[in-house]
């Protein structure tokens, strides 16, 4: 948990949008991260394969906030450093929940406000 949370806050700034989330874990990874909508199987909301120039998240998601979720658990695998493809669906495997807590603590990240903002100076 601390592990995966610090994997979060050092990749990105609070309130970092989701291109500012891909550019970061390009940078790490060393090749382009992009995501692109695709029909999956009825179980499987995100697929992470890596290609020979770029890393990409498939997802079929119904709206914003589940494809939210579902981005930032392949971004987890991509950067936690798991195998070359993993379909989301077995969350008894430690692999998954590593992922879906940092997907759901990067999203977390994201909603907060960025620091230095007058919505952070008011609270
Ligand atoms: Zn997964």
């Amino acid at each position: 948990m601390a592990r995966i949370r610090t994997l979060v806050n050092r990749l990105v700034p609070a309130g970092a949008s989701l291109d500012e989330v891909l550019s970061a874990v390009a940078v790490k990874v060393g090749r382009p991260v992009r995501v692109t909508d695709a029909p999956l199987e009825d179980d499987t909301s995100g697929v992470w394969v890596r290609t020979a120039d770029a890393d990409w998240i498939l997802v079929s998601a119904t709206s914003p906030e589940r494809r939210l979720q579902v981005i930032g658990h392949e971004v987890g695998h991509i950067v936690l450093g798991h195998g070359d493809r993993v379909a989301r669906s077995h969350y008894d495997d430690p692999l998954e929940r590593d992922a879906e807590l940092f997907g759901t603590l990067l999203v977390h990240r994201m909603r907060m406000p960025r620091l230095g903002s007058a919505s952070t100076a008011l609270r």
